[in-house]
């Protein structure tokens, strides 16, 4: 546990101190849970934004953007559900006098048991060496799966009670199984209450006119009230899909670990709009897709998992998790929902309006069925950011920080140094940047030793360092070298922007598809 900690602070701090994320206002000491993007943050958000989008839209010529209002028309919130229903369970330690989300208290505790499965599964995997079989052990080992029975059981009670909204038996379940505050060790708990996690604003200056709005707290309703816009002006045919970014708001109650979990935060999310009857196979299909949207950034399969959901929304018929392995265990990083016509009936009770499409397949009209994707940008971005984070021990003994970000994400693509900072070289490395920036974003570099410019680099995590020394005067080549594998290799200045695109380019990327 004290390791992973240790490798999440690291995180946090190597993200301020190479320019990815700011505390908000922190000249006032920050405000909870709200997060600028520096200047290489701005870019690796921008970068992953777009490799979503690109497989989103561009790639799917039944799916189409949108850009819809963070402020919608309040009854949009009503007819969603949010107003009545978009509430976390809270529970306070009357002695530490901290706030926690009940259900995350319990699945903390059902983490542990996780824990303790990966506990006996590196003791076992110790004892029997390569002839170890994790599979089989998982299944047949009486410990491992005494925890795994917990845990489930755990969830299921949770999940059933949240749906009852029994939350005295939400408290029951704390106390019987003996959670202490983690602050204080305490277990002496208030009563579980619900709490509205949207956050309320004014439209409209004079105090008796003004309106009261909500901060959208997902964007996926903007998607929902311009569905039929959308269908009509695009002629689109089901099944089809919306896609959109941008912001959205909640007040969450325990607002910790960083970027992970934030007041104000990016969401990038599709709609697609199916036939009634066929949302089990489009639900399917959109699990299938996305996990290999993720696994075309080459960060493991062992990085992820799903998580299929005891307790549904009261919009969903089936819903699952993409799980990321963040520093801190195995946690939601994306959602896949069936939703059924849960929202496009409710905006046509409230609206008054038909949103139907007229089937002419089937000859009728009928209002379409929605599965979503939903992702936040800011986890996706601690999800890269932590898993390419590395202190890498070196052959001569030494160690070096280095950003292994994946190339088509990495903010700069390559930095160009001049060995020294005379005889012509500055002017050669200043126009292969000026020649490359038009494709790549890469900077010039001529501080320092050129070993302490490729270890700031590496730290940064740019892709590749290109150096000119005095042979290149003649030559016309460059020394390039990958950040990664630390190998150089000499090439003609003429090949560089061919041999950084094919690295670097989101179609080479997302080909692995
Ligand atoms: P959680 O259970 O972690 O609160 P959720 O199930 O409420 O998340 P959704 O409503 O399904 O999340 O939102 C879709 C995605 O938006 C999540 O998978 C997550 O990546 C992101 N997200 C949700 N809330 C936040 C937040 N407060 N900060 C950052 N990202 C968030």
């Amino acid at each position: 546990m004290a390791k992973q900690e240790d490798q999440f602070k690291k995180v946090v701090s190597h993200a301020k101190e190479y320019g990815y994320v700011f505390q908000s206002s922190e000249i006032y000491d920050g405000l909870s849970a709200v997060y600028d993007y520096a200047q290489n943050g701005v870019e690796l958000k921008k970068n992953i934004r777009e490799y979503w989008w690109k497989s989103m839209v561009q790639m799917n010529d039944n799916i189409v953007g949108l850009d819809a209002s963070i402020f919608m028309h309040p009854t949009t919130w009503k007819a969603s559900g949010h107003v009545d229903a978009f509430n976390d369970p809270l529970i306070d330690n009357k002695d530490s006098k901290k706030r926690y989300r009940a259900d995350v208290l319990i699945e903390d505790y059902v983490g542990k048991l996780e824990a303790k499965i990966e506990k006996e599964v590196a003791k076992a995997q110790k004892r029997f060496g390569d002839s170890f079989d994790r599979a089989q052990f998982i299944a047949t080992n009486p410990r491992v799966l005494g925890y795994q029975e917990k845990g489930a059981a755990i969830l299921k009670r949770m999940g059933q009670s949240l749906e009852k909204e029994d939350l005295a038996d939400v408290k029951a379940l704390i106390e019987e199984l003996g959670i202490a505050c983690p602050l204080s060790g305490s277990k002496n708990w208030t009563e579980v209450k619900q709490f509205n996690l949207m956050f309320g604003t004014k439209l409209g200056a004079s105090a008796d006119t003004a309106m009261d709005l909500y901060l959208r707290p997902e964007t996926a309703q903007g998607i929902f009230v311009n569905f039929l816009n959308v269908q009509k002006t695009g002629r689109m045919k089901i099944p089809f899909g919306i896609a959109q970014t941008g912001k959205a708001f909640r007040n969450e109650i325990v607002a910790r670990q960083f970027i992970f979990r934030m007041r104000e935060f990016e969401q990038m999310e599709m709609q697609f709009f199916v036939r009634p009857g066929t949302q089990k196979e489009w639900y399917e299909q959109w699990k299938e897709t996305r996990l290999k949207w993720h696994l075309s950034l080459g960060m493991g399969r062992d990085s992820y998992r799903f998580h299929d959901h005891d307790k549904l929304a009261h919009y969903a018929d089936a819903a699952a998790d993409i799980e990321f392995k963040f520093p801190f265990g195995f946690k939601e990083l994306e959602g896949i929902h069936s939703r059924t016509d849960f929202d496009l009936k409710a905006h046509e009770e409230h609206s008054g309006k038909k949103l139907q499409y007229f089937d002419p397949e089937l000859g009728e009209s009928y209002v379409p069925y929605v599965v979503e994707t939903s992702i936040g940008l800011d986890r996706m971005f601690l999800a890269v950011f932590s898993n390419s984070l590395e202190e890498e021990a070196l052959e001569n003994g030494t160690t070096r920080t280095v950003l292994k970000l994946p190339a088509v994400l990495a903010p700069t693509k390559a930095a160009i140094f001049p060995l020294v900072k005379k005889d012509g070289l500055p002017e050669v490395a200043r126009k292969i940047v000026d020649d490359l920036k038009l494709d790549f974003n890469v900077i010039y570099d001529e501080k320092d030793a050129v070993g302490k410019r490729y270890r700031r680099q590496d730290a940064a995590g740019t892709p590749f360092c290109i150096t000119v020394d005095h042979d290149s005067l003649n030559d016309h080549c460059v020394t390039i070298r990958h950040r990664d594998t630390m190998e150089q290799k000499r090439v003609s200045i003429a090949d560089l922007k061919g041999i950084i695109h094919q690295e670097v380019s989101i179609s080479s990327w997302l080909n692995k598809m």
